[in-house]
This record gives C-alpha cells, sequence and structure tokens, in this order.
C-alpha cells in the first residue's frame, strides 16, 4: 500500500494540529502549500496550482510562494479573512540528518497582524475578548500592533450584557473575536456582530474558567506591576475574557508579547456612551452610505500629523468624556495653541518629524525590525528634547506638565546615533547597519575589505604591464568570485601563470595565485563583517527593547500633543469657538453648524441655526417641515457639536453652552435594516424599545422620522406614545422630526414640548429653502415640489397637484382622529413593553441564582413590573 512520503507525513501531522489555518510549508526558498489549502490559496493569491509526488498514488495539489515576497501573501490571505500558520525549517538542512525538522513559528491571523501594508496607520487594529454568560459578560481587547490592552465588564441580565457588548465593539471595531460558547449561543447578538461588525470569530469552549488560574496568568503576564490588576481580582468577567485572550496570544505569536505592558481597565459609563447604530447616524468614522472617510466628521477632524495623534483621536471620539474638569483640561491646550499659530507651526513641525513610535517599538520588540525601522526610531526621539523645549516655553500649565512627563529619550538616542548609520538596506543580514567608529574589530574589517580592494587595483596595474595587455581588467561577480578578464582578441598575450576561469563569448577568465589570496582575504573579512553587523545589530535591539515602556509611554504624550494640535488647527480653519460645559442639563447653542455639511456645500451659504433644550420647558422638540429643509442636518449638528464638546473640541457655532450628556441616541425611521434577517420595522422598534429602556434624564435622544416603517396610524400612535413617555418618564432632551403633523398638538398637552419647523417658501410650483428653523408648526410636505426639483416629468407633476387638489377637498384631514384612537394604539406599544417582561422572567434561571441574586431579581422585576404600569 502506497504511503506518504517522510516529508508530505511531516506536513499531514502538522496541518492536524492547525487546522483551521492556511500552513505556509517552508521547503528551501519557497513557502509550499497543499491539498485543500492549495487549491484554496492558489484561487485567493491568483497563483498557479501545480502538484507533486506524495507517495500516495495520486499527486497532492500545490502551490507555492518565494520565501521573501512571502508577507504580502500573507497579508493579502489574512485580509480576505483566513488565519495563517508559517511552518519553518527549525535547523540547518545542510546540517541535518535525514529530514529537517520544522515548526510552525507564528500564527497570522485577522487581529494579530504587526504590520505590512494592510493596516491603517490611523486605526487601531484590535484583538477581542468576549466572556458572556447570563449573568454577565467580559471584554478584552489588544492592538497587537501597538501593544495597547484594555479590558471591561458588565454584571447583569443577557440582553443587557448584549448591548454592552454591542456598545462597545462598536467603538473598537475589532477584527477579530475570540470568545465562548456563551456568546456563539445567542445568535441574535452573534448576527448582529456578524452584520455590523464583521470581525473573523473563534469560538473557545467553555471548559476552562478557572478564575484563579487566570489571575495568575495575569499577574505573571504583566510581572505584578501594573497597578490594574489588583483591581481586577475583583473583576470576574474581566478576567476570565483577559485570561482566554492571553492564552490565544500565546497560542498565536509563540510568546513574542513583551511590547504589551500595559492593561487598562475601564467602565464603559465612565464615558459618553453611544451605540454602534448611533455611531453610524451621525457618519463619525464613515459615511452610511459609501462607508467613506471622505464626507465623515473623522475626515474634517483630522489633521494629526503623527500615526499615533491618529489614532488616539479616533479613541477621543469613541470615549467623549463626561467630567467637567477633564473636558474643560483638554479645551485649555486646544485653545492656547488656536491662539498662538507660532506655537502652533514649531510643534507642528516637529511632529512632522515623528514615525509611528508604537508600532516601530513593537516591531523592534518581536525581532522583526529593520536596521531602516530602528533609524526611523532614532530620526522620531530626536525631535523630543526640541519638543519639550517648546512645550516649556508655552508657560501653560498643562504643557509644561506635559512635557516633564515626556522623557527625553536622550540615553536611547545617543545608544541609536552612535551605532546606526544613516542609510541602512531594507534586510538585516547585508550589512551597512552599524558606523564607522563604533566597533572596532568591525572597522578592522572593513579596513582589510578596503585595503584589498586597493591591492586589487594595484595588482591590475602590475600585471597590465607585465602583459601588455591594455584592456586586462580585474572584475568581480557574486558566482565567480575575483577574476582577470582578458579579451579574446589579446589572449595570445596572457602570461604563462593565469588560470582559466570562466570562457565568455568575447573574453577569458582567469585568476592566479596571487589574486585568490586577496579575493580570500577581502570575502572572508566582508562575510566576517556582515555577521559581526548582525551581531552588533540584535545586540542594540535587545538594548531598545528594555525600554520599551518609556518609548510608549512617551509615543501617548507625543500622540496627546498631536490631537490637541489638530483640534486647534480644525478649530482655526472651521471658524469654531470655545463651549462652555454646564450639569444643568441646558443645551443653548447660538448659530450652530453642521460641520461636516458646510464643507461640503461649499459654493452655498450654511444656515445656521440656534438651539434651547432644558430638561423643563424645552425638552422635546417635534420638528416639521418638508422633505429636504434641513431637518436631519439640524438634529444631527446639534449631537456633534455636544459631542465635539466632550471630546474637549472647539465646536461649530457662534456660542455654545452644553450640558454634559451620559448618552447620545439616534434613531433613523424606516433604515432599511433587512440584511439582519429582520423587516425595517422590528429593527425600528427595536432601537425606540432600547431608548425607552437606556435613556436617562442626561441623554439626548435624536428620533428622525421613527415610526415610518408601518402604516399611518400604527406609526404615528407608537411615535405619540413615545413621546409621551420620554417626556413623562424619562424626561430626557429629545429632538424628533416627523412628517406626522399630528404630533404637534403634543405642544399643548405635555409639558416641555415645543414645537420647531424648518422654513420654506413656495414659488409658485417652486420651492425655497430658507433652513431657518422657528417655532411653530407645518403640514405642508412640498412633495410635489421636491419631485420637480427631482427632475420627474412635467406631465406627472401636474397629475400630481391636481389628485392632490381633489383628494384635499374631499378628506378635510381630521387632526382629532388618531387623538381619538390614542388610548387603543398606545396598548401596542403596552404590548411590546409587557412582551419584553414576560420574556424577562420566562428567562430567570432559578436554579442557577443565589439567595441573593433571587432578592435582587425579584426587586429589578417589580421595579419594571411598577413602570409598566403607571
Ligand atoms: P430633511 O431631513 O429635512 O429632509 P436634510 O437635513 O436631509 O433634510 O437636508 C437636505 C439637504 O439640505 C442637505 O443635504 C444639505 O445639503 C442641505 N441643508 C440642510 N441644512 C442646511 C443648512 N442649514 N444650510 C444649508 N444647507 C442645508
Ligand atoms: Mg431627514
Amino acid at each position: 500500500m502506497a504511503t506518504l512520503t517522510p516529508m508530505m507525513q511531516q506536513y499531514v501531522d502538522t496541518k492536524e494540529k492547525y487546522k483551521d489555518a492556511l500552513l505556509f510549508f517552508r521547503l528551501g526558498d519557497f513557502y509550499e502549500m497543499f491539498f485543500e489549502d492549495a487549491k484554496t490559496a492558489s484561487r485567493e493569491l491568483e497563483i498557479a496550482l501545480t502538484s507533486r509526488d506524495c507517495g500516495l498514488d495520486e499527486k497532492a495539489p500545490m502551490c507555492g510562494v518565494p520565501h521573501h515576497v512571502a508577507e504580502t501573501y500573507i497579508t493579502r490571505l489574512v485580509d480576505r479573512g483566513y488565519k495563517v500558520a508559517v511552518c519553518e525549517q527549525v535547523e540547518d538542512p545542510a546540517l541535518a540528518k535525514g529530514l529537517v525538522k520544522r515548526e510552525v513559528v507564528r500564527i497570522v491571523t485577522p487581529g494579530t497582524i504587526m504590520d505590512g501594508s494592510l493596516l491603517d496607520e490611523k486605526s487601531n487594529n484590535f484583538l477581542a475578548s468576549i466572556f458572556l454568560d447570563e449573568y454577565g459578560a467580559g471584554l478584552s481587547y489588544v492592538d497587537n500592533s501597538t501593544g495597547e490592552m484594555y479590558t471591561t465588564e458588565f454584571i447583569g441580565e443577557e440582553e443587557n450584557s448584549s448591548r454592552f457588548i454591542l456598545d462597545e465593539l462598536g467603538k473598537i471595531m475589532p477584527s477579530e473575536v475570540v470568545c465562548n460558547e456563551g456568546l456563539i449561543r445567542n445568535k441574535k447578538l452573534v448576527t448582529v456582530i456578524m452584520d455590523k461588525i464583521n470581525p473573523y470569530i473563534n469560538a473557545l469552549d467553555d471548559l476552562s474558567n478557572d478564575v484563579e488560574n487566570y489571575n495568575e496568568l495575569i499577574s505573571g503576564f504583566f510581572n505584578d506591576k501594573n497597578i490594574e490588576i489588583e483591581r481586577l481580582k475583583e473583576k470576574i468577567y474581566s478576567t476570565i475574557s483577559l485570561g482566554k485572550l492571553l492564552n490565544y496570544l500565546k497560542d498565536t505569536q509563540f510568546n513574542a508579547v513583551d511590547h504589551i505592558k500595559e492593561l487598562q481597565y475601564y467602565e464603559p459609563e465612565h464615558y459618553m456612551l453611544m451605540d454602534i447604530n448611533t455611531r453610524s447616524n451621525l457618519e463619525i468614522h464613515e459615511t452610511m452610505r459609501s462607508k467613506e472617510k471622505r464626507g465623515a466628521l473623522i475626515g474634517i477632524l483630522d489633521k494629526t500629523q503623527t500615526a499615533m495623534g491618529g489614532r488616539l483621536l479616533r479613541k477621543w471620539l469613541e470615549q467623549p468624556l463626561l467630567d467637567k474638569k477633564q473636558i474643560e483640561n483638554r479645551l485649555d491646550m486646544v485653545e492656547f495653541i488656536k491662539n498662538n499659530p507660532f506655537h502652533l507651526e514649531e510643534i507642528r513641525d516637529i511632529l512632522k518629524n515623528i514615525y509611528d513610535i508604537e508600532r516601530l517599538i513593537s516591531k523592534i520588540s518581536n525581532g522583526n525590525c529593520s536596521g531602516r525601522d530602528m533609524v526611523a526610531l532614532r530620526q522620531s526621539i530626536e525631535n523630543i528634547p526640541g519638543l519639550k523645549g517648546v512645550l516649556l516655553e508655552t508657560n501653560l500649565s498643562q504643557f509644561v506638565k506635559l512635557q516633564e512627563d515626556m522623557d527625553d529619550l536622550i540615553d536611547i538616542h545617543t545608544i541609536l546615533n552612535d551605532s546606526l548609520g544613516d542609510n541602512p538596506p531594507l534586510s538585516v543580514k547585508e550589512g551597512g547597519i552599524i558606523k564607522e567608529g563604533y566597533n572596532e574589530y568591525l572597522d578592522d574589517l572593513r579596513a582589510s575589505k578596503l585595503k584589498g580592494k586597493e591591492w586589487l587595483a594595484r595588482l591590475e596595474a602590475e600585471e597590465r604591464n607585465r602583459s601588455g595587455i591594455k584592456t586586462l581588467k580585474v572584475g568581480f561577480n557574486r558566482v565567480m568570485g575575483y577574476y582577470i578578464d582578458i579579451r579574446k582578441s589579446s589572449i595570445d598575450s596572457v602570461p604563462e601563470n593565469y588560470i582559466r576561469k570562466q570562457t565568455l563569448a568575447n573574453s577569458e577568465r582567469y585568476y592566479t595565485t596571487e589574486l585568490k589570496e586577496i579575493e580570500d582575504k577581502i570575502l572572508g573579512a566582508d562575510d566576517k563583517a556582515i555577521q559581526l553587523e548582525y551581531e552588533l545589530f540584535q545586540e542594540i535591539r535587545e538594548i531598545i527593547k528594555k525600554e520599551i515602556e518609556r518609548l510608549q509611554r512617551t509615543s501617548k504624550l507625543l500622540a496627546v500633543l498631536d490631537v490637541v494640535l489638530s483640534l486647534a488647527i480644525v478649530a482655526n480653519a472651521n471658524n469654531f469657538t470655545r463651549p462652555s460645559l454646564n450639569r444643568k442639563g441646558i443645551i443653548d447653542i447660538e448659530e450652530g453648524r453642521h460641520p461636516v455639511v458646510e464643507a461640503t456645500i461649499k459654493h452655498q451659504l450654511f444656515v445656521p441655526n440656534d438651539a434651547y433644550m432644558d430638561t423643563r420647558d424645552d425638552m422635546v422638540h417635534i420638528i416639521t417641515g418638508p422633505n429636504m429643509a434641513g431637518k436631519s442636518t439640524f438634529m444631527r449638528q446639534i449631537a456633534i457639536i455636544v459631542l465635539l464638546a466632550q471630546i474637549g473640541s472647539f465646536v461649530p457655532s457662534k456660542r455654545a453652552d452644553i450640558g454634559i450628556v451620559d448618552r447620545i441616541f439616534t434613531r433613523i425611521g424606516a433604515s432599511d435594516n433587512l440584511s439582519q434577517g429582520e423587516s425595517t420595522f422590528m429593527v425600528e422598534m427595536n432601537e425606540v424599545s432600547n431608548i425607552l429602556r437606556f435613556a436617562t434624564p442626561r441623554s439626548l435622544i435624536i428620533l428622525d422620522e421613527v415610526g415610518r416603517g408601518t402604516s399611518t396610524y400604527d406609526g404615528l400612535s407608537i411615535a405619540w406614545a413615545v413621546v409621551e413617555y420620554i417626556s413623562d418618564k424619562i424626561k430626557a432632551k429629545t429632538l424628533f422630526a416627523t412628517h406626522y403633523h399630528e404630533l404637534t398638538q403634543l405642544q399643548t398637552k405635555l409639558k416641555g414640548v415645543k414645537n420647531f419647523t424648518i422654513t420654506a417658501e413656495e414659488q409658485g410650483d417652486d420651492i425655497i429653502f430658507l433652513r431657518k428653523i422657528v417655532k411653530g408648526s407645518t403640514n405642508q410636505s412640498f412633495g410635489i415640489q421636491v419631485a420637480k426639483l427631482a427632475g420627474i416629468r412635467k406631465e406627472v407633476i401636474q397629475r400630481a397637484n391636481e389628485v392632490l387638489a381633489t383628494i384635499e377637498n374631499s378628506h378635510d384631514i381630521n387632526m382629532d382622529e388618531p387623538v381619538q384612537k390614542k388610548n387603543q394604539k398606545q396598548m401596542n406599544l403596552m404590548d411590546y413593553r409587557k412582551d419584553f417582561y414576560i420574556d424577562r422572567v420566562r428567562n430567570i434561571d432559578i436554579n442557577g441564582l443565589t439567595p441573593m441574586d433571587a432578592l435582587n431579581t425579584l426587586n429589578n422585576l417589580v421595579d419594571d413590573a411598577r413602570k409598566l404600569k403607571e
């Protein structure tokens, strides 16, 4: 019977251990893939599929890539959502007895990519670990390319845990998730995660949830140095998710994790919360339609000079602050730079010269850095003393403090400066890295190489003389070494002692014993020099590796400075002003603008609008107005101004006083979500249900045409009941743009509800948008005029006008009708809420509760039941 060849057996055994990965199997100068892997890779990489004898009757499908370009192919596969296991020859094939030993030395996954062109330099690439069960959830995540690691947790029933997970994932948008079975069992959550985030998901089993073990693992990993570890001992969910993350990192990175030094524990509610829908509705990172950065808020805000700054700006936007002092601290810095153009220029010019220190040091730490990376690091930290000088000069306490905290890294610079030349090659194994004067022996070796060159020149001159051949030349190539080249025409004059080496078309090549001696000296010195340079380079790398924490700390401070600078530049360029902040829940904006719309309609003038909201008389704004009037823009601009204020940015308005909000919710009616397998209306109601559950008096709610997804009366009734519930119970500041003109009646029925309309004027058949928001309401929708603007055929427009006239005459629209229907319709909403309630009771696992849990659960249920009845 046919059996596999030993090498193929080795392949199959290795593959067995890495079933979920494509195995890159090193054979000489190539990485080869076999069988199914080969088929997949040849398809994805568009490389030829061949085959190889494997000992069996049928040949094994095979494809391969040269080792020196493998990185590009690996990254491409990982980008397509594959894992790649890289299997190397771990002994010198020349010395191996029999089969060369091979081992998998790293696994590249979407969430662990270290470098490569596919990482966006201004975004983090997170790998997240989630642990979920019926009492809570833990979430830990790491950016392997920068070394930062975070953990958080939530205790509560599963529905709320799911919300927590989604909100946090929406913030960090991981490219890969490691999770337990508990999460996989929650089909609904998994579907949403796949739909909105689409990470590569690894499900691990639930066997090892031993918190004690994980505690030890974590302490060991961080050498007990990190203060967060003590706090973590109380946080079981965090601990489990973190333990699983560390294990996964060890499994895939084979201990190349020394650059991960710092762990940060945080509570999500210490920041302003926004769910994933809100983030996309406000178009913070990308536009809703084209998913592009251009046209999104970040496109306006990001004037950062460094990659670290770019990433931090995104973090600030993802986690707006709640603390007035902290916000004002940032605002002070932004204001100072904005008002000091001289310092602004100076700082910008310095930051421009700073490379991505965070990613550079991760590469250095993991040993896959080049001489160029080290030089980039040196050039970056060269700028720090100068920068500190500028910061000190500002005399602003925040900057003075920042420069005090900023390590000037002079010792590291000295090491790099003494040792590294300016233009090292890409490869670390060709020499050309180490500077003259750093190492005496290296200098000697180089000198003898140089001397060898002199000898050669002399030899050439002497041989020309001796032989009388004017065209005699000493040359070199890698295969042949040094030779004496003689043209065919002069061959008769070749001296006796020449030994033939090679015959070419027009010349013969020779050597002499003397030439051979010089060659040995030159090449020997060269080999030794290259080897020595490599060793010295490793030495320097190890020295730098010990200083990673200092480098990381400094790059964090550089990032802060860069973000502040960017906000100042943006404030200048877009005429933003400093907001004031209050804790009274008042949002008072004079001449506010939508920064992105303003920037995109350049040729027209953006019409600024005022807004005043509080938690008493001006709580809920019902906004009516024709299509295209600017309702959505107005509401979003308020949310964006609040968001900007809370990250410490200036805002697009003449004046703004912002009551700090704990959450922003935005819901857009009729947004199509069929891909999630739920009807649009169901999705809309899901979102509304979340608002009713989670909004507080300190929240800002934006409802844009909610209720559109069902029949008019249904939709209106739900909208009506929602406004009632918000103004009576939640008391959150709310902007509600609606096409249900009937809702404007609520102004007289409910305290805190005010009507607004965005003005437009009819001129004959045409419409002019004035875009000013004023008190009052309108029931004109100008739909037909908008249709005309959009270029619908004249006769259709004419006919529509006729139909409209008939309808309006025959059908006096009865404003009170929905009010009469109100009670019945409100019951519908009650039913929704009851259903949620019943589900919760039904899902309680009585056997799994401690007496204390049981009491708490009961208490919560009673609370909610009372609320439901109210
Ligand atoms: P609505 O929600 O009322 O249908 P939008 O808010 O979507 O209207 O606005 C439609 C378009 O009108 C926007 O894309 C923008 O180009 C323009 N627009 C909105 N508000 C303003 C404004 N204040 N000034 C100038 N143009 C505006
Ligand atoms: Mg709109």
